[in-house]
């Protein structure tokens, strides 16, 4: 039976603010025991088993072994460098985090002093009286006053049938977190916080860990097969320098802790964590709010995405502008009375409403109706119905079922889709086709449409469907319900984007028709309706789909099978929705995007994406956001990449040569501490290239780990290693003495690190052209490096542990030719490869 009762005696006033706030200050706020952040020695003992960081132990011992004690303090104390790095970042990382938690906590609707209210889900206090909604996440434990609903308590028994609830019985108790999945109702809190059934239960249904992204497995893959090759060459090289060479065991061990430090990419998973993290507090204050940081990465990816129509593309501020009745028409424009034919439907209309409804829709009937019928007979506030039969995906109108006179005479009141409601009124063929074509020509016009009966029935026990009843067909009403302002504009931007955007909608065809036309969602005057789409296979569907983009009078089931079939053709699905309907689609769609204001909390919470202040224009700007990050992510793993490659070729072949050292661990350590910044701070603030949003989303298979995207790093750092191991062989050669060669290769690798900085932000971008400096970080960043080599050189301690010398003109000179053989190798590759991707629209376009 899907009869319902509804609420009715709504004189109710709840507690008191003062009352409210005595009991939130005595009980403590209404919150579950959720995830503590990471602690100060929960940080600190991450890092002490990151494999860098036990190189640097271990080099550290090697050099106090040797007797070399400056070394060794500089590379211990450095460690409290890393540290403190490492501690900046993750505080960052979990601010941002902990920030957008917040946002998405959940809200509830009370009754205080007699208003209601809507107030942040931990400032709910026992005594206080929930109004409660399809699709709300109950915020605490309550029994059921008033209303009637069915909630789905899956998370606490298990049972993923919804269970009935109803005022005055063994089950009219609520529990919190649990769902309302259908009807509406009152309820007076009884517990919160740890004192409710959840709560009860422990914490683990409160700790949320964050799922990795495919990015963070690929990456973490990555670096885990790179430090097994690794450590493999490191101890062939240990071998050959100890037996072969004949090099000390501990001065053996010492090179190739060096080597192992030079290889180890530990940067690439940190950049992941950082960007992604800080890209979703990016995205939020575009009020845009991630619920789940993968999602990040995938918005940059969106091909498809599909919207639903009211709420998001229309403003779902509903307005009755016209009344059909047989062959006459009452537009609400401009008119000084509502003419008498037309009073018995607007009746009906009302009636077959909730008087204080929550629906945009139904809140426009009952507008219209105080409007012009108030005071009249025709009003009949006080009436409450015996029953309701609510919309279902089957029929899509609700009925409810008024005593009148005699006990068992009742009074039936139906509004819904014009073709449910005909149904419902067993109209011959003639009389059925003659008012949908009226239903038609009101939709092409883009007004919404509902049908509107009346009946009579007599009897005690109502029948199971509202069919069983008889009813007489009344009348027609259209709403307007202009589409949002920004939405034409960012039609427009998505498909510059190469984004398809396809609407689906429980709404008429025509009107969905009208609205696509109205946005500019669609110039093929093209649409599949629900029933069309379960008449196909899966390959006829996906066929017909390349060629319409309007969805019409769908079903959620239908919604999830289209969402998941796209999906399965290869597209990235970013979808829309805000109802509890929606939320299995939501799920099943890459990137889910529910609203923040209206919508339901089922919806919220199946989403990855909730848009704060409802704007369609914020799913472009979260899109432009999403691609920037990937393009950041991208980059900052080239030059981490090709960064290395001097480093390992610096510190493998003069060894390998029988050339005197050239980097010595404590030089890797100066750089990693130069490298990690750039990454995490320049490359993550990068603003995004001209154009992101005028080419086309990115293939899948493209990752920032592709072969393409590291071999122009390995060859962008190859060139810069020859050009360094060219200079101090030559430097060598001319018999200098190898302080002085050290020197000289050394101020050209930290500039030629900067170079890398520059050649990876845009293959469009020269090396030394102007621009550079709309990324804020650039120019500090420069500072530290000319800060570092001064210390470097200048303090005596300093240019005694790492084996440099005061450089004489002719060792600046040797630097700053082979810096800029660098510059002109970095330019160069850059042309070779800007030309190639223009040849072949590549990746590397970016
Ligand atoms: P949309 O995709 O536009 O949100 P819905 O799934 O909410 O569409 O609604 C589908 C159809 O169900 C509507 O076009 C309307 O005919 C009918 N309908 C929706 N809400 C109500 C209601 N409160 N009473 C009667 N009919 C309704
Ligand atoms: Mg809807």
């Amino acid at each position: 039976m899907n009869a319902t009762r509804p609420p009715s005696n709504r004189d109710l006033q709840g507690l008191s603010g003062e009352e409210a706030a005595r009991r939130l200050a005595m009980d403590g706020p209404n919150m579950l025991p959720g995830t503590r952040p990471k602690t100060f020695i929960g940080i600190v003992l991450g890092i002490l088993l990151e494999p860098m960081f036990l190189m640097l132990l271990v080099a550290g011992v090697l050099y106090l072994l040797l007797g070399d004690t400056a070394e060794a303090i500089f590379l211990l104390s450095s460690v409290f460098v890393v540290i403190g790095i490492t501690v900046i970042q993750e505080r960052k990382t979990q601010r941002a985090l902990e920030s957008l938690r917040d946002l998405s906590a959940p809200r509830a609707l009370v009754l205080r002093d007699g208003q209601e209210l809507r107030i942040p889900g931990r400032e709910v206090v026992v005594g206080d009286l929930l109004i409660l909604h399809e699709g709300d996440r109950i915020s605490a434990d309550a029994l059921l006053i008033d209303g009637q609903l069915d909630a789905n308590e899956s998370l606490i028994s298990g049972e993923a049938v919804p269970v009935a609830k109803l005022p005055g019985t063994a089950s009219n108790q609520l529990l919190a977190s649990t769902l309302v999945t259908r009807g509406v109702g009152l309820a007076e809190v009884t517990a919160t916080a740890a004192a409710t059934a959840v709560g009860r239960i422990g914490e683990a249904l409160a700790a949320t860990e964050e799922p990795r992204s495919g990015l963070q497995l690929a990456s973490r893959r990555l670096v885990r097969n790179l430090a097994v090759g690794g450590l493999s060459l490191a101890a062939v090289y240990f071998l050959v320098n100890w037996l072969w060479d004949a090099h000390g065991l501990v001065e053996s061990l010492l090179a190739s802790t060096a080597l192992i430090m030079a290889i180890l990419p530990e940067e690439i998973p940190v950049i992941l964590t950082v960007f992604l993290a800080l890209g979703a507090w990016r995205i939020s204050q575009r009020k845009v709010l991630t619920r789940r940081v993968p999602a990040v990465e995938a918005l940059g990816a969106i091909s498809v995405l599909a919207v639903d129509k009211t709420g998001t593309l229309t403003e779902n501020r509903m307005q009755v502008a016209e009344l059909r009745r047989e062959d006459a028409t009452f537009v609400s424009a401009g008119a000084e009375a509502l003419a008498e034919p037309f009073h018995e439907l607007v009746e009906f209309a009302m009636l077959a409403t909730p008087v204080d409804p929550f629906d945009p829709m139904e809140k426009a009937i009952q507008q219209f109706g105080m409007h012009w019928l108030n005071g009249s007979a025709h009003v009949h506030a006080e009436w409450s119905p015996d029953f309701e039969y609510g919309l279902s995906s089957e029929i899509l109108a609700m009925t409810r079922v008024f005593p009148v006179g005699g006990s068992t005479q009742h009074m039936l009141a139906t509004k819904g889709a014009p073709e449910a409601v005909v149904d419902l009124c067993h109209l011959d063929a003639a009389g059925a086709k003659r008012i949908l074509a009226q239903a038609e020509a009101m939709a092409a016009r883009g007004l919404r449409v509902l049908g509107v009966a009346r009946g009579r029935w007599q009897g005690e026990t109502p029948p199971h469907s509202q069919h069983d009843f008889d009813f007489q067909f009344l009348g027609l009403l259209g709403f307007v319900d202009p589409p949002r302002p920004e939405v034409p504009a960012a039609i427009a931007e998505c498909r510059a984007a190469g984004i398809r955007i396809i609407m689906l909608t429980g709404d008429h065809p025509a009107t969905a028709m009208a609205i696509a036309r109205e946005v500019g969602l669609s110039e093929r005057a093209d649409v599949i309706t629900g029933a069309q789409i379960d008449t196909l296979d899966d390959p006829a569907l996906l066929a017909r789909l390349r060629h319409v983009d309007v969805c019409a009078r769908l079903k959620p089931v239908q919604k999830l099978r289209l969402v998941r079939l796209l999906r399965e053709d290869g597209e990235v699905v970013a979808m829309t929705g805000d109802g509890v309907n929606d939320a299995p689609a939501l799920k099943a769609a890459d990137v889910g995007i529910a609203m923040g204001k209206r919508g339901t909390d089922v919806a919220r919470e199946s989403a990855s994406l909730v848009l704060l202040d409802d704007s369609f224009a914020s799913i472009v700007e979260a899109i432009r956001q999403g691609r920037r990050i990937y393009d950041n992510i991208t980059k900052a793993t080239r030059f981490v990449f090709a960064v290395h490659m001097p480093i390992i070729a610096l510190t493998l072949v003069p060894s390998l040569l029988h050339w005197p050292v050239m980097l010595m661990p404590v030089h890797i350590v100066l750089l990693e501490l130069l490298i990690d910044p750039s990454c995490s701070i320049v490359f993550e603030a990068e603003p995004e290239a001209d154009g992101v949003m005028q080419r086309p989303p990115r293939a899948l298979a493209e990752s920032p780990f592709a072969a393409g995207n590291i071999a122009v790093a390995i060859v962008q750092g190859i060139g810069a290693a020859m050009v360094l191991l060219a200079g101090y062989g030559s430097i060598l050669s001319a018999g200098i003495d190898v302080t002085h060669g050290r020197t000289a290769v050394f101020i050209a690798l930290i500039f030629g690190l900067f170079a890398l900085v520059l050649a990876n932000r845009h293959p469009d971008h020269s090396l030394v052209a102007r621009g550079h400096m709309r990324n804020r970080w650039l120019r500090p960043m420069f500072l530290g490096v000319v800060l570092l080599l001064t210390l470097a050189i200048s303090v005596p301690y300093l240019r005694h542990i790492m084996g440099l010398s005061m450089p004489t003109p002719v060792i600046v000179a040797g630097a700053a030719i082979m810096l800029a053989l660098t510059f002109i190798w970095l330019e160069g590759l850059r042309l070779a490869l800007r030309l190639s991707a223009r040849l072949k629209a590549t990746p590397l376009a970016r």
